[in-house]
C-alpha cells in the first residue's frame, strides 16, 4: 500500500510519524530540494505536546526548547495587566521541531524536490504527478501542503486564502534582555500594535510584533529600523531584541486565515493542516493544530483500516475543533489590533479584571484537547 503525502512541514512529517507509530508506511513528497533551517519560533502548547510524547519525541523536543507555564498580559509601557499559570509548554526554533520530526522518519521516506503538478483519481488508485515530471500511483493522497495548498485548489478550487488586516514579523535573539522573566511567554499590547517574547531554548529569546497594515505586501527593505520606528516608545525589553536581531533575520508574515470549509476530502484525497484550515498565528496553534490532525489521522486509518471510511472519520472529527480555534483565534486577534481608545481602554478593563479561574478555563478549552484519546 502506498500512503503520498504532499507537503514536508510539521503536518505531513507528523502524519508520517503518526502513520508510523501504527504500523503503516508513508512517502512525503516536498518540494524543497533540501529542508532548510528557516523560520523563527514556534511554540508548542500542551495538546501538541501530547502527539509527540505519543510518537516519543517529547525528550528530543525539550533539548531544544524553552519552557513556558506562565502567560502575563502587559501594557506597551511594560505595566501588567493580568497573568494565569498554563501546564509545561516549550518553544523553540522551528528548523529544530522540523529536524527532529525529519530524524525521527526513515530517510527513504522523505522525497525532496518533488512538487505537486496534479493528481487524478482512478478506482481505486490516486495518480499524483509532479512539476519534475515524474509520476507515481499511490492508494491516497495526504495534502499538507500548507496555507497556498495545491491539493486543496485542485479538490475545492476556493481560492486564495483571506488577509485579516496585520502584518506579523518574527525573530530570535541569541540572549534574553536582562529584565525579561523566563518560563514566561509576554504578550504586550498597545495602540493596532502588539510585542510578545518567550524563551526557545540555549538562552535565546524569540519575539514576534503586529501592526495593521490595509495591504497585505510589505516592502520594508530596512525591516529593523521600520520595527525600531513603530515600537520605540515601548517596554524597553521589547525594543532590545529588535536591536538584537539584523533586519535579514527578521520574517514577515501578512496574517491570513480561511472560513471553514465543510468539506475536507473526497474519495481518496484529504487535506490536513494549514491546507485546510489556516489559522491566524494569534494562538500560536496552527502547527498545534496540524500535529493534532496527524494523530487524529492516523488513529483512524489504525481503527478503520486503510480506507475511505477512515478518511471521512477523520474530517468529520476534526471540524469543529479546527473551526473553533481558527474563529478564536481571529477574533483573539481582531481585538488584540483595536486601535481605538476607548475601545482599548475597554479591553484593558476586562482583561485586567478577569480572575485567574476564567483565564485557565479559557485557556484550557485550547490546550486540554487529546489527539491521542479522543474518540475517533
Ligand atoms: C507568524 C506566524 C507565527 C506562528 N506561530 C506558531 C506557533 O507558535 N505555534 C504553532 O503551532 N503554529 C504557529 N504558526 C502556524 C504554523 O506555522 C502553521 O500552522 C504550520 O506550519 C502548518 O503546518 P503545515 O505542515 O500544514 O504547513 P507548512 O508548515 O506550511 O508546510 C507545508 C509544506 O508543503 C510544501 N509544499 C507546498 N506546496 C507544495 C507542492 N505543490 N508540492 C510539494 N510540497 C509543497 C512546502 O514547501 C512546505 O514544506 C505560526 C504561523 C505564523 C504565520
Amino acid at each position: 500500500m502506498r500512503i503520498a503525502i504532499v507537503g514536508g512541514g510539521i503536518g505531513g512529517l507528523t502524519t508520517a510519524l503518526a502513520l508510523k507509530e501504527f504500523g503503516f508506511e508513508a512517502e512525503v513528497y516536498e518540494q524543497a530540494p533540501m529542508l532548510l533551517d528557516v523560520g523563527a519560533a514556534i511554540a508548542v502548547w500542551p495538546n501538541a505536546l501530547r502527539v509527540l510524547e505519543r510518537l516519543g519525541l517529547a525528550e528530543a523536543i525539550h533539548q531544544h526548547a524553552g519552557e513556558m507555564d506562565e502567560i502575563r498580559w502587559l501594557d506597551r509601557r511594560g505595566f501588567l495587566i493580568n497573568r494565569v499559570s498554563i501546564p509545561r509548554s516549550v518553544a523553540l526554533h522551528r528548523a529544530d521541531l522540523q529536524s527532529t520530526l525529519r530524524h525521527a522518519l526513515p530517510p527513504s521516506w522523505i522525497k525532496l524536490g518533488y512538487s505537486l503538478a496534479a493528481y487524478d483519481v482512478c478506482k481505486d488508485k490516486v495518480i499524483v504527478r509532479f512539476t519534475n515530471n515524474e509520476e507515481i500511483e499511490a492508494d491516497f493522497l495526504m495534502g499538507a501542503d500548507g496555507i497556498h495548498s495545491d491539493v486543496r485548489s485542485q479538490l475545492l478550487g476556493d481560492g486564495p486564502p483571506s488577509y485579516r488586516g496585520y502584518t506579523v514579523w518574527r525573530g530570535i535573539a541569541s540572549a534574553a534582555p536582562g529584565s525579561v522573566s523566563s518560563n514566561t511567554a509576554i504578550e504586550i499590547h498597545g495602540r493596532g500594535q502588539r510585542f510578545g517574547i518567550g524563551p526557545v531554548g540555549n538562552g535565546r529569546v524569540g519575539w514576534w510584533a503586529t501592526a495593521n497594515a490595509t495591504t497585505e505586501q510589505h516592502s520594508s527593505h530596512d525591516t529593523q529600523s521600520e520595527l525600531l520606528r513603530l515600537f520605540h516608545s515601548w517596554y524597553k525589553p521589547a525594543v532590545r531584541l529588535i536591536e538584537a536581531t539584523a533586519s535579514n533575520r527578521i520574517l514577515t508574515t501578512p496574517a491570513f486565515d480561511r472560513d471553514a470549509s465543510s468539506i475536507w476530502g473526497d474519495t481518496r484525497v484529504t487535506l490536513l493542516g494549514d491546507a485546510i484550515h489556516p489559522t491566524t498565528p494569534n494562538l500560536g496553534q496552527g502547527g498545534c493544530l496540524a500535529m493534532e490532525d496527524a494523530m487524529v489521522l492516523a488513529r483512524c486509518f489504525e481503527k478503520y483500516g486503510p480506507s475511505e471510511e477512515a478518511l471521512r472519520k477523520y474530517e468529520s472529527c476534526r471540524q469543529s475543533r479546527t473551526a473553533a480555534i481558527t474563529k478564536y483565534s481571529r477574533f483573539y486577534g481582531n481585538v488584540g489590533q483595536w486601535q481605538n481608545q476607548l475601545a482599548r481602554g475597554i479591553k484593558k478593563i476586562f482583561l485586567s479584571l478577569a480572575p485567574e479561574s476564567v483565564l485557565q478555563r479559557v485557556v484550557q478549552t485550547v490546550f486540554d484537547y487529546d489527539a491521542t484519546t479522543v474518540t475517533v
